[in-house]
């Protein structure tokens, strides 16, 4: 006997079973566009409009309009051209003049459609093809009412692919799907806001607003739709992460430091090396507040690289000393975790606090002592990579855990971090780079952020310069200049693991070069494939001025601290992210002394780039750097993101819709700030909305 499993809804139905769709369809639909049901097709929007309302006459046209409709009968077809490289030319025609049509490629499939003495409605971009007026590729319907009616207006654009097309699953094809959809689940789709939200927030009925996204009936309400479906999607998601966030507060208790004591103030008074910027004042009052407040913090302490972090991060932990509490601070390398630990042992050389490190590379002897100092306490500060979240790594009393550059580590990690105690410790997670504000409100949308925006006095901005490949003569003799003054460079090569080989040789070689184009200077070499102990004595050479060019690939991207370093050489800057570029620039600029970095490309660059290297001349600013950075390449690409939920996103664009997104967190807030617990009966639809998003999403949000 045969079980047939009878979907939950009409919505969750197999896609196979609309009407025009069948099993081959069906199968294309789901490879090639993940569409498995009738929701998964609902979800599939237009990524454009096009706006067919108007037909133009053909004397009307010229080479510089966009997508264009005309209505006319073809002429003359002619095929020419050797079998691989053909190209059919048709002419059409309408009462004002004829224009040229052009097609490379599907000439079989076209032409036995195409029929003379017929009226097409032609839709396609004009342009000027050796001197003559034509449209290639254009799409043709013929003229019927049936499809005059269909076309006219705004019409959708989906995306689709060659597979699709080749079963008439192109953007026309996708359209008709939606049409049957619509007619038939048009019922099932309720409202997901309640009536009180809909009418003070003036949004369009769900079941409008989906009619609208695929066939809008004019542009105004096709503007409406949008607003109302990117609103929904991250008011949603706003909710959900603000709900959480509350929760917490609510069921975590969190450890009280009530009291600033010796630690803090002899560090303040004797051993402070510089006064605190007024940034560096301000965070550390609001995460004082929290460690204060009897809920557990969980805040990220955003600021641009050299901004101070370590120094803040440092005096928290003093806090949590002050009240008998151990600290953990965790970095993502090795060598971040041994000069964090550098740092703070200079900072603290002359109090009386117990600072150590672990990571991979510590010997199995020194850490059996560790572990145990660290379970009796004796062990005040641990600072480590991963290796301090083994399970045989116990505390006595952890009560504040500072993460930098927490992008690198997993969820799960931090998770089972917070697992070591029974109440939890207080989180400071710290990031070098910024995040534009749309992305901090969704990717740590339940954490609070302090944001230090002020650089220490003294310092002067880095000059960056973009110089050609063919430059390079010139610019190694500027180098030189800066050597003979005393200063240290970077020469940075790109290392990307794909082409790890050829990058591997390119890196040698730039080595070889550099070596004896500076024969007076010493030159060091460093890539992620060296052994630990290795890098290690490599970048204390650097730091001790034995070396005075490090050539090396990205594995000093983060953190690493020369201040006698002014310069930073980047070559082939094409293949680096802006967030990479303004990373590896961060390692100069570190001192009084005028720092520079020098971004070095060929010649030909993909326009991406080109605008890449522009923002990094024009400006310093990691936050405004962060936001082109959004806008250049979306949210998919940028760190964190793939584990975040924001890639489920269908219709809101973080890059775009920052307006949408601060409404929908504020009146998400507002919402909850009345009703807690969404108990209300106003509220009921968001509570169960809330609860079917936790059962498809799982619970990676209340991780952090
Ligand atoms: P980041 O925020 O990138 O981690 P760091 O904490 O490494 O920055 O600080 C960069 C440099 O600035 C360090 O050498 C640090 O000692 C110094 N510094 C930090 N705070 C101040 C301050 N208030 N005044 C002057 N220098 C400071
Ligand atoms: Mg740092």
């Amino acid at each position: 006997m045969a079980i047939v499993l009878k979907p939950a809804t009409l919505l969750d139905t197999p896609i196979e079973y609309l009407k025009g769709v069948g099993p081959l369809r069906s199968e294309a639909l789901g490879k090639e566009l993940n569409i498995h049901t009738f929701k998964d097709l609902l979800y599939f929007y237009p990524f454009r409009y096009v706006d067919r309302t108007r037909i133009y006459k053909i004397k009307e046209v010229n080479a510089e309009m966009p997508f264009i409709q005309l209505c006319g009968k073809i002429t003359h077809v002619e095929i020419s051209g050797p079998k691989r490289k053909q190209r059919m030319e048709v002419d059409l025609v309408d009462s004002t003049g004829r224009i040229q049509l052009m097609w490379f490629q599907g000439i079989n499939w076209v032409s036995k459609k195409l029929r003379p003495d017929t009226e097409y409605i032609v839709f396609g971009k004009p342009s000027s093809f050796r001197g003559i007026l034509t449209i290639s590729h254009p799409s043709m319907e013929e003229m019927t009412m049936e499809n005059l009616e269909m076309v006219k207006g705004l019409q959708p654009v989906y995306s689709s692919t060659e597979t699709l097309k080749s079963k008439s699953l192109d953007s026309n094809g996708i359209m008709k799907l939606q049409r049957t959809l619509l007619s038939k689940i048009e019922n099932e789709l309720t409202e997901t806001f309640p009536t009180y939200m809909l009418e003070k927030l003036r949004l369009m009925p769900r079941k409008e607003a989906m009619r609208n996204i695929h066939l809008p009936s004019g542009i105004e309400k096709l503007n409406q739709a949008q607003f109302r479906l990117k609103f929904e999607e991250l008011f949603y998601m706003q909710l959900r992460l603000l709900r959480n966030k509350t929760d917490r507060e609510v069921t975590v208790k969190g450890f009280i430091f009530s009291k600033v004591d010796t630690y803090v103030n002899d560090f303040y008074r004797s051993y402070l090396p510089f006064p605190l910027t007024e940034a560096q004042k301000r965070v550390i009052r609001e995460i004082r507040t929290d460690m204060g407040s009897g809920k557990q913090m969980n805040r990220l302490l955003q600021g641009d690289v050299g901004s101070g972090k370590t120094l803040v991060a440092l005096l928290c932990m003093l806090i949590a000393l002050d009240n008998g509490f151990q600290c953990c601070m965790m970095a993502p390398t090795e060598i971040l975790a041994t000069q964090h630990f550098a740092t703070l042992k200079e900072f603290l050389k002359d109090m009386p606090v117990r600072v150590a490190l672990i990571t991979g590379s510590t010997k199995e002897s020194a850490r059996k002592i560790l572990h145990e100092e660290l379970e009796n306490g004796q062990l005040q500060i641990i600072v480590g990579t991963h290796a301090l979240i083994e399970d045989r790594v116990k505390f006595k009393h952890l009560g504040l855990v500072v993460i930098d550059e927490q992008h690198r580590f997993g969820v799960n990690q931090r998770a089972r971090l917070w697992q070591k105690n029974d109440t939890p410790p207080h989180i400071l997670v710290m990031t070098a780079t910024p995040i534009p504000r749309t992305l901090a409100m969704t990717l740590y949308g339940d954490l609070d952020v302090s944001t230090i925006d002020e650089m220490p006095p003294g310092r002067i901005p880095i000059k960056t310069l973009h110089k050609f490949d063919t430059k390079r003569s010139e610019v190694f003799s500027f180098i030189k200049k800066e050597l003979q003054k005393g200063r240290q460079a970077y020469v940075i090569y790109p290392f990307i693991e794909e082409s790890e080989n050829s990058d591997i040789e390119n890196l040698v070689h730039g080595y070889e070069e550099i070596q004896k184009a500076f024969p007076g200077n010493a030159v060091g070499m460093m890539h992620g494939r060296m052994k630990f102990a290795e890098r290690e004595r490599t970048m204390k050479l650097f730091a001790e001025n034995k070396i005075q060019i490090l050539v090396a690939t990205t594995v000093i991207e983060v953190g690493v601290n020369v201040p006698n370093a002014s310069i930073i050489l980047i070559e082939s800057a094409q293949r680096f992210g802006l967030s990479q570029l303004h990373q590896l620039r961060g390692r100069v600029g570190r001192s009084t002394y005028q720092s520079f970095c020098i971004l070095m490309t060929p010649y030909e660059r993909g326009v991406d780039a080109r605008a890449r290297i522009n923002i990094m001349v024009a400006t310093n600013d990691g936050f405004q750097i962060s936001e082109e950075d959004l806008r250049l390449r979306g949210p998919g690409d940028m760190m964190g993101t793939q584990q975040s939920g924001i890639l489920d996103l269908k219709i809101a664009n973080l890059a775009k819709d920052s307006a949408v997104l601060r409404q929908a967190r504020i009146i998400a807030s507002e919402v909850l700030g009345e009703d807690k617990k969404l108990g209300l009966e106003k509220n009921r639809l968001l509570l169960e909305q809330l609860r079917q998003m936790d059962k498809e999403k799982g619970d990676w949000s209340r991780i952090s």
